[in-house]
C-alpha cells in the first residue's frame, strides 16, 4: 500500500504549534468550489482583514432564487453521499495490489477488518462534521469494499447544498491527513461492484402533513414527465458520469427510463416503506450521481415539483 508523502508527517509535531496562544487572531478559511463544478478549493486568512471577494461561479444562486420563490412550502432535503475511499495513488483503499476482495454481500453496514475499510476516516469525518455545525445526520459503510455514506439532512431549501459541499470539504481535508482520497466518481470500479450516488429525499409542507402520500403522489407523476432534463441535472456532465452507473444493475434504475415504487432499491424514485405505511413523508430520488452539485439537484426537484408553471430550462445545461 503506497502512503502519500504528507500522510507520513508525525501530526504530534504539529499539535504544539496548534498549543500556541493565538491571541484575538481567528483563522478564517474559505472554501469555495472551482471551475470543474465539481472540485474545492479554499486558501486561509487571518480575520481582521476583508475577504476579497473572488468572483467565483457557482449553481448556488440560481439555486437561492428558486427556492425563495417557495419558501412557503419548506422545501426539505436529506442527501446520502456515497463516496469511495482510495489511496493517495488512485487504487482503492484496502484492496489487494493484485486482484479483487472477495465479492460483495458483507461489505454493506459491514463490521470487523476484513469487511470494513478506513473506518478511522469514516469516524474522524463524522466528528468533524458535528463540531463544525454540519447537518451530518447518519453514516454506514457501502457494498462495495472501501466505499461508505454519510447523510447530511434535513435542510431547508439553499442549506441542503451549503451544508453537502461542506461536508465534502471537510471529508477531503480529513482524508488528506489520513492519505486518502476521497473519490467522488460514480463508478470507480467497472465491472461488478457497485457505482456511488447521492440519493436525494425530497419533501414538502404538504407531503408531510396527514394524507400527504397524494402530494409525493402527485410530485413523482410530474417528475415522470421530466426524466430526463433531471437526468441532464444530476451529474456536472450531464447525464455521461451517469451513463456509467445508472445500469439497472446494483442497485440503480436504467437511465433511459424513468420508475417509481415502493420499497424497491431498483427504481429511480422510491417511496419508503414508513413513508407508505404513514401515508406521509417524503420520497427518495435515487438518480443523483455521487459527484452532483446539490445546488442544481435541489433546484431541479423544486422546479418540477414545486413550482406552478413546468419549464424555465436552465441555461446551464446545454446536453
Ligand atoms: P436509505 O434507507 O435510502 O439508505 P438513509 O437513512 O441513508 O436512507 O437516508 C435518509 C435521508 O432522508 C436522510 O438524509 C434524512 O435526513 C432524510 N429525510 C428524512 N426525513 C425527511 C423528510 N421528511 N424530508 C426530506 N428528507 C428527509
Ligand atoms: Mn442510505
Ligand atoms: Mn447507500
Ligand atoms: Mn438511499
Amino acid at each position: 500500500m503506497s502512503v502519500a508523502a504528507s500522510a507520513k508527517l508525525n501530526k504530534m509535531v504539529k499539535q504544539q504549534y496548534l498549543d500556541l496562544p493565538q491571541g484575538d487572531e481567528v483563522q478564517a478559511t474559505y472554501v469555495w468550489i472551482d471551475g470543474s463544478g465539481e472540485g474545492l478549493r479554499s486558501k486561509t486568512r487571518t480575520l481582521d482583514r476583508e475577504l476579497k471577494s473572488l468572483g467565483e461561479t457557482n449553481l448556488r444562486d440560481g439555486c437561492r432564487r428558486i427556492m425563495s420563490l417557495v419558501e412557503k412550502e419548506q422545501p426539505w432535503f436529506g442527501m446520502e453521499q456515497e463516496y469511495t475511499l482510495l489511496d493517495s495513488d488512485g487504487h482503492p483503499f484496502g484492496w489487494p495490489r493484485n486482484g479483487f476482495p472477495g465479492p460483495q454481500g458483507p461489505y454493506y453496514c459491514g463490521v470487523g477488518a476484513d469487511k470494513a475499510y478506513g473506518r478511522d476516516a469514516v469516524e474522524a469525518h463524522y466528528r468533524a462534521c458535528l463540531y463544525a455545525g454540519v447537518k451530518i445526520c447518519g453514516t454506514n459503510a457501502e457494498v462495495m469494499p472501501s466505499q461508505w455514506e454519510f447523510q447530511v439532512g434535513p435542510c431547508e431549501g439553499v442549506a441542503m447544498g451549503d451544508h453537502l459541499w461542506m461536508a465534502r470539504y471537510i471529508l477531503h481535508r480529513v482524508c488528506e491527513d489520513f492519505g486518502l482520497i476521497a473519490s467522488l466518481d460514480p463508478k470507480p470500479i467497472p465491472g461488478n461492484w457497485n457505482g456511488a450516488g447521492c440519493h436525494t429525499n425530497f419533501s414538502s409542507h404538504d407531503m408531510r402533513q396527514e394524507g400527504g402520500l397524494k402530494a409525493i403522489e402527485a410530485a413523482i407523476e410530474r417528475l415522470a414527465k421530466r426524466h430526463h432534463y433531471h437526468i441532464r441535472a444530476y451529474d456536472p456532465k450531464g447525464g455521461r458520469d451517469n451513463a456509467r452507473r445508472l445500469t439497472g444493475h446494483h442497485e440503480t434504475s436504467k437511465i433511459d427510463r424513468f420508475s417509481a415504487g415502493r420499497a424497491d432499491r431498483g427504481c429511480s424514485v422510491r417511496i419508503p416503506q414508513a413513508v407508505g405505511e404513514e401515508q406521509r413523508g417524503y420520497f427518495e430520488d435515487r438518480r443523483p450521481s455521487a459527484n452532483c452539485d446539490p445546488y442544481v439537484v435541489t433546484e431541479a426537484l423544486v422546479r418540477t415539483c414545486l413550482l406552478k408553471e413546468e419549464g424555465e430550462e436552465p441555461a446551464h445545461y446545454s446536453q
